[in-house]
């Protein structure tokens, strides 16, 4: 024995023998390489045949015991070599290192790539044969047949274990966790399998197994805000675990505390919570009552809030402050810097109000300079034609456009559309815009009872039922964004401007139906029932005009 090794042994806590210490445990007992092996934290449950013992090697499917991992000699089943080493013995199709790294010509989908699987017909790529039935095989555990995720399992026996794993603590799901495990579980296992690979997710996971996140809305709020988090609460919302509440509305107050924070002045500090507070929060949580805040409402709230906060620091820069402030200081504010000092205005109103500063204080409102490119009429009248009859657009992207081209509806009313304002009547299918239902002309209806259709086969994690919204977000129970489905519209050449462009419905009533079967590439039947539905839309039209004018 070496002096080295002589100097690093001891007695094995488990075998007695003095040898080289390979770690030790907790408390401080040396254990021995051979010993390290047999211990308690380092015993498995092999994935192949269930058995607890020394992990033989770590896959990404799982550990597998001493037994179950051999690299097996057997005659390629590719190339027809052997025997040699082998992958995918279990298949009953064993590949050689060779044939793993050459790529053939795909019988199914005619690619040069990596062979799977050899059938009579020949190759076959991944993609191809995992849709083969010949590949398909029953599940150990349940007795599904499909092509099996790993080790005789199907996905989602895999993925009720990784669930049951990672919400385990010392063995048990705990009760008030079930829920969580409940929703987990309902969700798609392809997808929830890939949810659970996602570093976010299990973190959310293991913040509520060790019990530092409790399951509640201030307890997510206390983890660091992501899509994971969102995309969990909203399937919490959906299965009323939790309650629902205003998310926007939420992460504006959450934002408020944070960024007041910075405030390093306490006097100014307190003063910019109090604008926050009275000027903002207060107006906004009476017209969230109404309908829930908008994106671009907590935005504007924001930037006030944040151009307060600069301008508090800024005259402590000019070796002033609020109380002491100028007229002259305020110019020189909004002369030095972007536009976005004009933001500051409202808390200066609010000031001047309150007697934080001198009466005649202001700043002046920011003029703003158009840069929107105003669709011209025969471009929208185009675009109309083109969502009309373009099978290649999406279905949701039609529909959306047409409602803002025809109709000018405004994109945020569009993405909250219930489903029940499709109204289908025998023959006819009616949209509810306002309290009118309008009588939509051919071909709206016909995409609107397609919509309908396709949307019935829709469903997100946590809801067993449809979504009540004509255009679905992710997140369960959620509509579409208005950002995401103006995105997806300014794509089609579609911008949305309140009050600015007059809807393409009303025009088509003063039309001739000739120059209408020209513009939208329609039958001359279809065009007269255009013209005569004038009625209807006139209706709509008189009732938007007295409606009072939403906010937003
Ligand atoms: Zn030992
Ligand atoms: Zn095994
Ligand atoms: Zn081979
Ligand atoms: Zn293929
Ligand atoms: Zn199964």
């Amino acid at each position: 024995m070496t002096c080295y090794r002589k100097a690093h042994s001891a007695a094995c806590g488990r075998c007695g023998r003095d040898l080289p210490v390979a770690t030790r445990r907790t408390d401080g007992t040396p254990l021995c390489s051979s010993c390290l092996r047999h211990e308690a934290d380092q015993m498995i449950t092999c994935v192949l045949c269930d058995r607890v013992c020394p992990v033989g090697r770590r896959t990404t499917d799982g550990p597998l015991c001493g037994a179950c991992y051999q690299p097996t000699l057997l005659t390629c089943s590719f190339c027809g070599k052997g025997p040699r080493r082998c992958y995918r013995a279990a298949t009953g199709m064993p590949r050689c290192d060779t044939c793993s790294r050459t790529r053939r010509t795909c019988v199914g989908c005619g690619k040069n790539k990596y062979a799977l699987a050899r059938t009579e017909k020949g190759h076959l790529c991944g993609d191809c044969w995992r849709k083969d039935p010949a590949s398909y095989n029953s599940c150990r555990l349940c007795g599904t047949v499909e092509y099996l995720h790993s080790y005789g399992r199907c996905h989602s026996c895999v993925r009720d274990q990784h669930v049951r794993d990672a919400l385990s603590r010392d063995g048990a799901i705990p009760s008030d966790l079930q829920p969580v495990h409940d929703i987990l579980v309902a969700d798609g296992a392809k997808a929830g399998l890939k949810r659970l690979t996602r570093p976010s997710f299990q973190t959310i996971l293991a913040a509520l197994v060790d019990g530092t996140c409790p399951l509640t809305h201030e307890g997510l709020d206390g983890l660091l805000p992501n899509k994971s988090v969102a995309f969990f609460r909203a399937a919490l919302v959906a299965s009323d675990v939790l309650p629902s509440r205003d998310e926007q509305f939420a992460a504006l107050e959450q934002w408020i505390t944070s960024a007041t924070k910075a405030v390093t002045d306490d006097s100014e500090r307190k003063l910019v919570r109090r604008f926050a507070t009275w000027h903002h929060l207060r107006r906004l949580r009476r017209e969230a009552e109404r309908h829930p805040l908008s994106p671009t409402q907590a935005a504007t709230a924001r930037a006030g809030i944040r151009a307060a906060i600069a301008l508090l620091a800024w005259l402590r820069e000019q070796g002033t402050e609020l109380a002491r402030c100028t007229q002259t200081h305020l110019d020189a504010w909004i002369d030095n810097g972007n536009t976005t000092r004009y933001n500051a205005r409202g808390f200066i109103e609010w000031c001047r109000k309150n007697r934080h500063i001198g009466r005649g204080l202001a700043i002046p409102a920011f003029e703003k300079l158009s840069h929107v490119r105003p669709t011209d009429e025969d471009e929208r009248w185009a675009i109309t034609r083109r969502l009309m009859h373009d099978e290649d657009i999406a279905i949701e992207d039609r529909f959306a456009g047409l409602l803002v081209l025809l109709y000018a509806q405004h994109i945020t009313a569009v993405s909250r559309l219930p489903i029940t304002a499709v109204i289908s009547e025998g023959l006819q299918t009616s949209l509810l815009l306002g309290t009118t239902p309008l009588l939509l002309p051919n071909p709206l209806d016909r995409l609107a009872r397609k919509l309908l259709a396709r949307r019935r086969g829709h469903t997100t994690i946590g809801t067993s039922s449809d979504s009540p919204w004509l255009f679905p977000g992710a997140f369960a129970g959620q509509p579409l964004s208005s950002y995401h489905l103006g995105t997806r519209l300014k794509r089609l050449g579609i911008y949305s401007r309140r009050g600015r462009t007059s809807a393409l419905m009303g025009l088509s009533t003063q039309l001739p139906a000739a120059v209408l079967t020209e513009l939208l590439g329609i039958s001359p039947d279809t065009a007269t029932a255009w013209t005569q539905s004038g009625g209807n839309w006139a209706r709509y039209a008189a009732e938007l005009h007295d409606r009072p004018h939403p906010s937003a």
